[in-house]
């Protein structure tokens, strides 16, 4: 039976953000409620080692972290709801109102949104065709598949350059199609890439389209050269798609400011949106960082600010303390 649930702070997202949120808001006593989505502790739970997140000096899991977050969330009292908010209503201030998908409703005196971000597809002929039968968008999810067979990634970033290395666990002939000659990929990332001896690298190409061999499953990639326009074929068994991500605003759309890319607008340095008590927090909102500890540190933030918001209080540009109107 559907249920309503009050809470003083909403929090829709379930990654570092919207984690972190919940630990500062269930320490201010605002008895926050997060709604998990369809990823239960966001992206890191799609990868394996984490070496960047303070607080560690050996390397990390990233579902382990993850788990740890969640648990310190409800250790300090957020109550955790297995749902997806399918509907927002904002227009007519606090109290807002949200609608899950288990049919549950949701009256909150302020929300954070951290719905994050959801990884990009090429949208080439057979990419769709072919999910889960060579091609896929999480080589840590699905590298152990291609044990022993040849495999490619199309990217040119941390994501891309992360998936090659990690398929170098299962795959002794990796390629790493890129659509320039220069990876966007921090340079520690790209020295390992290039020192490995079974990552090989095509500079240059995009993908046109992914065909089957007589058995249904990928086996090879038609691939274009951006400079001279020539089409090639690559064989392979499995193609990795790390191209980026997309924000999870779909459910704003029409209620709140958005860039054209579909990330939210915040008031600049702050997790403010132009609705006041409603924050944006993580990669929802943040197109240059995107990393597991700003996320958290925008968690934080809005959190706080959510708390003022409810104690009536707003905070200036120099930091000062004032009622707000
Ligand atoms: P996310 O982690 O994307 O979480 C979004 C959450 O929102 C999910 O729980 C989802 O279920 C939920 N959600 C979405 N829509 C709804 C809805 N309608 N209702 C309810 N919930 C919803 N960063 C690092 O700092 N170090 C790394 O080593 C690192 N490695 C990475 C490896 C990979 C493969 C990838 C893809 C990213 C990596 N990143 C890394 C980036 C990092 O994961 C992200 O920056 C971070 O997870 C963003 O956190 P977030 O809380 O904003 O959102
Ligand atoms: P990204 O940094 O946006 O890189 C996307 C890559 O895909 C770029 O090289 C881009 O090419 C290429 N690309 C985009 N669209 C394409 C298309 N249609 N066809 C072919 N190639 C295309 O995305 P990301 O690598 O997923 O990283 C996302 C964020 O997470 C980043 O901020 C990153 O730092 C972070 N992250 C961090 C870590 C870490 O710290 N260890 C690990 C993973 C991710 P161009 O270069 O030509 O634009």
């Amino acid at each position: 039976m559907a249920t309503t649930h009050h809470t003083k702070m909403l929090i829709i997202g379930s990654g570092p953000a919207g984690y972190s949120a919940a630990i500062y808001a269930a320490r201010a006593m605002l008895e926050p409620i997060v709604v998990q989505g369809l990823q239960p502790g966001g992206q890191l739970t799609i990868t394996t080692d984490v070496e960047n997140y303070p607080g560690y000096r050996e390397v990390v899991q990233g579902p382990w972290l993850m788990e740890e977050m969640k648990a310190q969330a409800e250790h300090v009292g957020t109550r955790m709801m297995y749902d997806i908010i399918t509907s927002v209503d904002l227009d007519n201030g606090s109290p807002f109102r949200a609608i899950g998908d288990s049919g549950d409703e949701y009256i909150a005196d302020t929300i954070v949104i951290a719905t994050g971000a959801q990884a990009k597809w090429l949208g080439v002929p057979g990419e769709q065709e072919l999910g889960g039968k060579g091609v896929s968008a999480c080589a840590t999810c699905d590298g152990f598949f291609y044990r022993g067979k040849k495999v490619a990634v199309i990217g040119g970033g941390n994501t891309a350059v992360e998936e090659a290395l990690y398929l170098t666990n299962h795959s002794d002939d990796v390629t790493l199609i890129h659509r320039r000659d220069e990876l966007r990929a921090e340079k520690i990332l790209q020295d390992r890439l290039f020192k490995s001896p079974k990552i090989s690298t095509l500079w240059n190409k995009t993908v046109e389209r992914f065909e089957a061999g007589e058995n249904g499953a990928l086996s090879h990639l038609v691939l274009t050269d951006t400079q001279t326009g020539e089409t090639s074929t690559l064989e392979v068994d499995g193609a990795f798609v790390a191209i980026g991500h997309a924000p999870a605003t779909e459910l704003f759309k029409g209620k709140l400011a958005m860039d054209e890319s579909g990330y939210l607008d915040v008031e600049p340095g702050t997790p403010k949106t132009a609705i006041p008590g409603v924050f944006a927090a993580g990669d929802v909102t943040d197109h240059v960082y995107r990393q597991a500890v700003t996320a958290a540190g925008m968690g934080c933030m809005a959190a706080l600010d959510g708390e003022r918001f409810l104690a009536n209080l707003d905070i200036d540009q120099d930091g000062h303390a004032e009622a707000a109107e």
